[in-house]
């Protein structure tokens, strides 16, 4: 299979991934691409060494919005002028949000409800929350099965003339559900909502059409499957009609029509710059850019069949091997309802996940009981996901032996 992948030879420009270490765990922490060592390196001795101040004003003032640009041309199918870097995605999902809920309240005050499942990611419930005390409103929860998503059925349940905002991700982070993204937002636009993405975990491993399935909002990370390191800034994409519409919450000078000119009233760029707001963290933004060329020259569609391919590889190993012990799939089991991650489920695989990183095995454990193998279709083997589940495997047999007191 690893002959017959046409993405193999990007495995080679990966940190580490000559070592024997099986790493199930990028889609929470990419692989370093090996130029980006290089460019960091360039970076502090040509960039900031020698440029120092200057460097603000000859570049590093644009890729706030340049990086955004070819992420949205790259990655999400957005046309220029949409999406930008800034802050984290929690941030980002707060700065978005308010402004969102903020316009659909301004506009009829009867819309004080936010939509959101509780198995969507920690932040972004505790986000919204925060939001709904702020300013009285309430959220209405779509109670979701953790091993799939929301349902086209479901959100047409929970919106209605009450609803601002509709939150949903992608592709969910627990079951790497792939939610029908045109339907859940022509629904919710149907309602007269408006929709956030949350794209973490679909930006470079599932296409993302941003301006072809109408998008208002979305934010995604950068340090998942965009390889851009521990704490790289993620990007948000707003739709360019909705940028002069809403407000965001915190005014800072990154955002202002002219920052130097240091003006004593906030007085914002009319572009996506708007939804800027401090110091853009430059030295976290460089790493991602080497894999965004990657994604260039490959192309979303090749990336998610070698997605496709991999996660369905790893389900018929698990099948073979795991399910005679007692391993279920907690994912959805058609690809095409699937992201780039399979969790597995067992009551034993807290210990088994703890072992297997013992063993250079890495993948990570979400409760309840669920080993979660994230997939990155760049760096990524075939051979390297048969050599984990086959660790999977003699780890549980043995944990199994030991709990029944016969090892
Ligand atoms: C990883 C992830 C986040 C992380 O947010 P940070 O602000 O980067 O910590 C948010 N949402 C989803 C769906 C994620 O998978």
């Amino acid at each position: 299979m690893d002959r017959a992948d046409g993405l193999a030879h990007y495995r080679k420009r990966f940190a580490g991934a000559e070592t024997d270490l099986v790493y199930f765990d990028g889609n929470s922490l990419g692989r370093p691409p090996l130029s980006a060592i290089e460019r960091m390196g360039d970076f502090m001795r040509d960039g900031w060494g020698e440029r120092l101040i200057r460097g603000w004003d000859e570049a590093w003032l644009q890729l706030p919005v340049e990086i955004g640009d070819r992420i949205g041309r790259a990655v999400i199918e957005a046309k220029a002028g949409q999406t930008v870097i800034g802050d984290s995605t929690t941030v980002l999902l707060y700065k978005l949000a308010r402004a969102a809920v903020d316009a659909q309240v301004a506009r009829d005050p009867r819309r004080r409800e936010i939509v959101v499942d509780t198995d969507n990611f920690p932040t972004d419930r505790y986000v919204l929350d925060g939001i709904a005390n702020e300013r009285g409103m309430k959220l209405r929860w779509i109670d979701v099965d953790i091993s799939t998503g929301v349902s086209p059925e479901q959100l047409a349940e929970a919106v209605g003339p009450e609803t601002a905002l509709v939150v949903v991700s992608h592709v969910a982070y627990r079951s790497a559900y792939l939610a029908d993204a045109p339907e859940l937002t022509r629904i919710a636009h149907d309602a007269g909502a408006l929709i956030l993405w949350d794209l973490c975990h679909s930006a470079g491993s599932v296409p993302v059409r941003a301006d072809a399935w109408g998008f208002d909002l979305a934010v995604g990370c950068t340090y998942k499957y965009l390889n851009g390191g521990p704490g790289s800034p993620a990007f948000a994409y707003v739709r360019d009609d909705l940028q002069a519409v809403i407000t965001q919450p915190i005014q800072g000078w990154f955002g202002t029509r002219d920052m130097f000119a240091m003006g004593p009233d906030y007085e914002p760029e009319p572009s996506i710059r708007r939804f800027l707001s401090g110091t853009s963290p430059i030295v976290g933004m460089l790493p991602m850019e080497e894999t965004l060329a990657m994604i260039e020259e490959a192309g979303m569609p090749a990336l998610r069949a070698k997605s496709v391919a991999l996660t369905s590889f790893a389900i018929t190993l698990a099948d073979d091997w795991l399910g005679p012990l007692g391993v279920t799939l907690a994912s959805p089991a058609e690809s095409e309802e699937r992201g780039g991650h399979v969790t597995l489920h067992h009551p034993a695989m807290r210990e088994v996940t703890a072992r297997l990183w013992q063993r250079d095995v890495i993948p990570d454990y979400r409760d309840p009981g669920g080993l979660r193998i994230g997939l990155s279709p760049l760096s990524t083997s075939f051979e390297e996901v048969h050599r984990g589940l086959a660790a999977t495997r003699d780890v549980l047999k043995t944990v199994l032996l030991e709990r029944a007191g016969l090892a």
